[in-house]
């Protein structure tokens, strides 16, 4: 077995090196190299087609790479890819649970496809359904479950086989405002229980909330890496909005005494106001694309 440099420094949980996908002659992951620690909540940002979903998938063994290195907890995604598989649980956007089992049933297949051994299996299935508040449900057919139950599954699916790191594509998407803050309590939980995640979102709030770095994609590659302080930092803290016309234009400063003093030295102030940036402001900046 190969003892590579992420699986000796043990603190390393995901690394990418000058990893590229190419469909038909078109690079939609293009030289992408980062690295995640373990325990680190991290948030993958970026308008649609910046390639987010194609890095999951590539990290998660669901597709090759063209070129380049991935590793999870030092596993080769291409040579070692079963190693792999059994470091990382994986929600994907599109609810992939079978709605014809019931969600005891649903554990238990994917218990059995992972080769869990009872009576450990049992204990595990009943020690996730818990833990996500579906155990009363446990005989119920997934399909009467609520959009935000259904998630809860794939969670307690995704765990089951006791992996170290979660990977969470759009995990609240679609859900109301209610059942999103207690997903997001509950991935925070399983963060500070030591659980490593990556999670891509549209949702601003949901990075600012969970996520301690933040990388922002576009045109497949990464445009941006930090912390929230540290992107506010590189891109101005301070923020003066002006209302042209029917728009509003946006002038970063590197303080908001600056945004101030700027706006104190305008004659004319109308339709001009000061506040501190945010990811919202930044991520706009950069990519010039509005969320939908
Ligand atoms: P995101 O998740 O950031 O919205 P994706 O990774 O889904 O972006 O897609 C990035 C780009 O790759 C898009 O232009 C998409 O059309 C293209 N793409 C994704 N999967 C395939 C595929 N299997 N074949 C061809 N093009 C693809």
């Amino acid at each position: 077995m190969k003892f590579s440099l992420a699986k000796r420094l043990m603190s390393v949980a995901v690394h990418l090196e000058n990893v590229y996908k190419i469909y038909n002659n078109v690079p939609v992951v293009n030289d992408l190299s980062f690295t995640i620690n373990a325990g680190e909540m991290f948030g993958l940002l970026g308008p649609n087609g910046a390639g987010k979903s194609t890095t999951i998938r590539m990290l998660t063994t669901l597709t090759k790479p063209t070129q380049g290195q991935i590793e999870v907890f030092g596993y080769d995604v291409i040579s070692q890819p079963i190693l792999a598989k059994q470091c990382l649980g994986v929600v994907l956007q599109q609810v992939s649970v079978d709605d014809d089992l019931t969600v005891w049933e649903n554990m238990e297949l994917h218990g059995r496809l992972h080769h869990i051994a009872n009576p450990g299996r049992q204990r595990l299935i009943h020690q996730w359904l818990e833990y996500v508040e579906l155990a009363t449900r446990r005989d119920n057919l997934v399909r009467t479950l609520s959009g935000g139950m259904k998630r809860r599954l794939q969670i307690a699916r995704a765990l089951l086989h006791q992996p170290q790191i979660l990977f969470l594509d759009e995990p609240t998407v679609g859900l109301d405002p209610q059942t999103r803050r207690r997903l997001w309590e509950m991935i925070r939980d399983l963060n500070k229980q030591g659980m490593t995640m990556l999670l891509t979102t549209h949702y601003m709030d949901e990075v600012e909330y969970l996520c301690h770095r933040i990388g922002i994609m576009d045109g497949g590659t990464l445009i941006s890496l930090g912390t929230l302080q540290e992107l506010r930092s590189a891109h101005g803290e301070g923020l003066v909005m002006k209302q042209v016309g029917e728009r509003w234009e946006y002038l970063f400063f590197p303080t908001l005494e600056d945004a101030n003093s700027y706006l104190n030295q305008q004659e004319d102030k109308t339709g001009m106001m000061v506040r501190p940036s945010n990811l919202e402001d930044i991520f706009v900046e950069l990519t010039g694309h509005k969320l939908d």
